[in-house]
């Protein structure tokens, strides 16, 4: 009699947690300013995923160190499934290969829940600089080294290192100049203060189509359709800069396994919709989903990728 009761009672326990866990939103953190691909890519699937979980999201952007700032915040985080964060090639792998210091490690102090999607690079200059395709691009900074800048969406992360990578590569001289995200590197661009941008192509989409950025060349496995001129960074003969971003979502270290698959299982029906599918091919986007595991391998692939691309260059980034 007494176990009945007690077993009645913990059912009504289990119970009470698992509806009120969907009273309180869960918050999610974006490591970079809004307007960038982090921050696009998340809100492109926001709203169809609170409807798929039944459960208010809290986008928070915690921009900062080229993205470390929010990876740290979704590091310290309690793992009762409350907050989660974006993950990205900067925030998983360029920085884990380039600071030897960073004060995570993405692969012990991440859960990985689900890779969102991967999206191509691309390189694009202001309407008004003197060339606008890669050769006479090339041949523009080498008759004039260091006159030029070129932004990035952060200090030491995928954009940053892939820039520098090109300038190893080109033989090349461009100053850096650092952002907080793509959204304010793209501000400055578009004005003219900086004549260079490499970025993930959903954000400079927009400005593509409008003519107030100049496409050069993409890092993708094929041209993209909606800019069918534009050669690969591959055809061009530099492979290694032929690398995509991705955009995915964990958790802090811990985080509860129902809650891992919860998200995992939302997140994959939302990137099936074919609404959901337009959006991100306007953008240039590549769903991608699958499981934790998937994501959880690619961040490990992308490491050893980017260990290998830095040490064969000897790249440093001061
Ligand atoms: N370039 C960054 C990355 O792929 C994202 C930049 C942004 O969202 O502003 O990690």
């Amino acid at each position: 009699m007494k176990l009945i009761a007690l077993w009645i009672l913990c059912s009504v326990c289990t119970l009470a947690s698992a509806e009120s866990s969907h009273d309180k939103p869960i918050k999610i953190i974006v490591p970079f300013a809004p307007g960038g691909t982090t921050d696009l890519v998340l809100k492109l699937i926001v709203n169809d995923l609170q409807a798929e979980l039944r459960q208010e999201i809290e986008v928070i952007n915690k921009a900062g160190q080229g993205g470390v700032t929010g990876a740290l915040e979704i590091v310290r985080s309690e793992a009762d499934g409350y907050t989660l964060g974006m993950a990205t090639a900067s925030t998983t792998a360029s920085h884990p290969v380039l600071n030897k210091n960073l004060a995570y490690d993405p692969l012990r102090d991440f859960v990985p829940i689900v890779n969102i999607a991967a999206t191509p690079n691309i390189l694009s200059v202001h309407p008004a600089f003197p060339a606008h395709d890669f050769a006479s691009f090339v041949s523009e900074l080498k008759r004039n080294p260091s006159k030029y800048t070129y932004a990035s969406s952060g200090f030491g992360g995928v954009t940053h290192l892939q820039m520098e990578l090109f300038k190893a590569l080109t033989a090349t001289k461009i100053s850096h100049i650092s952002y907080i995200g793509g959204g304010p590197a793209l501000n400055d661009v578009v004005t003219g203060q900086v004549a260079i941008m490499y970025d993930n192509i959903p954000s400079s989409m927009s400005l593509i189509n409008d003519k107030k950025i100049v496409p050069v060349a993409v890092a993708a496995p094929h041209r993209i359709s909606s800019l069918p001129g534009v050669p690969t960074f591959k055809e061009l003969g530099y492979e290694a800069m032929n690398r995509m971003a991705y955009y995915g979502i964990v958790g802090p270290k811990n985080t509860p396994d129902d809650v891992v698959e919860r998200v995992n299982i939302a997140v994959n029906k939302v990137l099936k919709k074919p609404s959901v599918k337009k959006r991100f091919s306007e953008l240039g986007a590549i769903p991608l989903g699958g499981t934790p595991q998937d994501f959880t391998e690619m961040i490990r692939s992308e490491i050893s990728v980017y260990r290998y691309i830095v040490e064969k260059q000897g790249l440093k980034i001061e």
